[in-house]
């Protein structure tokens, strides 16, 4: 039995990695029914009238990293550059127009807690470091623009319930190191026990919760208003074009300038610079990452239900809140599907005065296969009842409306890496296999990550306006250095995700 069962995992698993190294194909089907936008930005579809023939920079993807580092290359130069943004599909229609918005102050204890035992505290401290500086730069972004509130903008305060015995153990082990990092930042990260987190917030199944200040930010809304300030200020250095998915890119070394050319569905555009920014897909311009990062599908639904003051979880008067619930993956190599254990539930609020709760909510159960599928149109099959139970399981108090199935739900593609960490930086040779050094990458944030991804494209945008000052320590651990990269490896990866039976 035992034989058979670790057969099948194995079975699974080089299925995956078969599906890691084939690559993503380029984003092409823009189904607006699968995903909610509504309305949907007036620039979701734009075009130039012509293409630009020649710019200083090209950057590819109009998601929140591509918008940063169009931002950041705009706003801290004083030079003249020329910019053109390219999308495959509908302005941020990619993981950021689908996202739950949820923004952590910080590493949650669990991470900090994960990231001390598999590397160290000083790693620890740099990853939670920039979290934080992250979290402040994106409230000042948002807090310093009057129309803010179209965002979807509220501080909220983060908790996580910690479903296994064994991270509130790893969390206690390091909770002198987090509190210390935390204090640096001046936020309260507190551990709540098992039966506070029962009777505060009503967690049926809870080995303790852990507290720090977040934020619900619609990333949608904010890239897009972001894109529409940038063309409204730089008509003349700024071209955005959508529904024109780059399906190559060449580099000719004997060209004096502008030796890239990115093929696009309309035409050829030379660049100085190619910026990708193509998170889940980015293999299929760069297939030398392939095994690096890769596309990973996750569900997002939209639910609503009776709210009861009395019997709410922290009940009449609270902040709004964000959710998540963690445990480790539940795999079923019989089944040949896994439930990922971590479920997370974003409060919108209420509806006018009355007592009626919107909510976001992500969570997975499905097949390996719909896993590595990078078909964003397609929801798996069952995932909204799936959604629905998981709400029911976790916050039972919470009177749902009698709805099995939410009204809303779609999926979405997240860019995953082998070291579960995002990619910064310039590209060498042998990622992009051209000689040119002008290739840059931001992507991979493994499906969090708003703030950080924010934070790096502007960090990105200093390096290629050749800022020799950084406002922040770029990790080495979020960076694009060969040996990094060579490092990563997807066998371990999926090594680690799939445990033996
Ligand atoms: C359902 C869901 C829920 C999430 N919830 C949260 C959350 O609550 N909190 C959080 O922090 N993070 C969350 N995330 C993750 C977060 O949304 C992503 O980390 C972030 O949006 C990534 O931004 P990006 O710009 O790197 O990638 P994307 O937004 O995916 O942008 C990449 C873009 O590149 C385009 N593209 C790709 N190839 C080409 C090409 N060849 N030519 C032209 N264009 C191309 C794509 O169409 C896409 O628009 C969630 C993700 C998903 C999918």
């Amino acid at each position: 039995m035992a034989n058979s069962d670790e057969a099948r995992r194995v079975r699974i698993k080089e299925m995956l990695i078969a599906n890691v190294r084939h690559g993503a194909r380029i984003p092409t089907v823009d189904d607006r029914q699968s995903w909610p936008p509504n309305p949907p930005h007036p620039l979701h579809d734009t075009k130039s009238a012509a293409l630009p023939q020649k710019v200083d920079y090209a950057i590819i993807g109009s998601g929140i990293a591509g918008c940063s580092v169009a931002w950041n290359l705009l706003t801290e130069s004083e030079l003249k550059h020329t910019i053109a943004v390219f999308e495959a599909r509908g302005l941020a229609s990619g993981a950021t127009g689908r996202s739950g918005g949820q923004v952590a102050a910080l590493m949650t204890a669990n991470e900090f807690a994960d990231t001390i035992a598999s590397r160290n505290i000083l790693a620890a401290d740099a990853l939670n470091r920039f979290a934080g500086e992250s979290y402040n730069r994106l409230v000042e972004l948002v807090r310093n623009d009057p129309s803010a509130t179209d965002y979807h903008f509220a501080p909220v305060k983060s908790v996580t319930n910690l479903v296994d015995p064994a991270d509130v153990a790893s969390v206690n082990q390091y909770a002198e190191n987090f509190a210390k990092a935390c204090a640096q930042w001046s936020y309260p990260g507190d551990l709540r026990t098992p039966d506070d987190s029962r009777s505060y917030y009503q967690f049926i199944n809870s080995h303790g919760t852990t507290e720090q200040p977040g934020l619900v930010l619609l990333p949608y809304r904010l890239v897009t208003r972001l894109f529409e300030r940038l063309l409204q200020k730089y008509p003349a250095q700024l071209s955005i074009d959508t529904h024109t998915p780059v399906q190559q890119v060449g580099y000719n070394s004997r060209l004096t300038s502008h030796k890239y050319t990115l093929m696009t569905s309309r035409g050829e555009v030379r660049a100085n610079h190619v910026i990708h920014c193509t998170n889940g897909w980015t293999s299929c311009l760069l297939p030398h990452l392939a095994e690096r990062i890769f596309p990973w599908r996750t569900t997002m639904a939209y639910h609503e239900f009776d709210y009861d003051p009395e019997t709410s979880p922290g009940r009449v008067g609270r902040p709004q809140y964000i959710w998540q619930e963690v445990s480790r993956p539940r795999h079923d190599y019989i089944h040949n599907s896994v439930e990922m254990g971590k479920h997370s539930v974003t409060e919108l609020g209420l509806t006018n005065q009355t007592l009626f709760k919107r909510v976001l909510v992500r969570s997975d159960n499905l097949d390996y296969q719909a896993l590595m599928d990078h078909d964003d149109t397609r929801t798996p099959p069952g995932a909204g009842h799936h959604v629905s139970r998981v709400l029911r399981r976790v916050f039972t108090p919470w009177r749902f409306a009698g709805v099995e199935q939410p009204p809303q739900i779609w999926s979405g593609v997240c860019g995953y890496t082998a070291d579960a960490k995002p990619i910064c930086g310039q590209l060498s040779k042998k990622w992009t296999s051209r000689t040119g050094k002008g290739e840059w990458i931001c992507a991979g944030c493994n499906g969090m990550g708003l703030a950080t991804t924010w934070t790096l494209g502007e960090l990105l945008a200093h390096r290629l306006l050749g800022r020799k000052e950084e406002f922040i320590v770029l990790p080495w651990s979020y960076s694009s250095d060969d040996g990094r990269l060579e490092m990563m490896n997807v066998n371990s990866f999926f090594e680690e995700w799939l445990p033996r039976v």
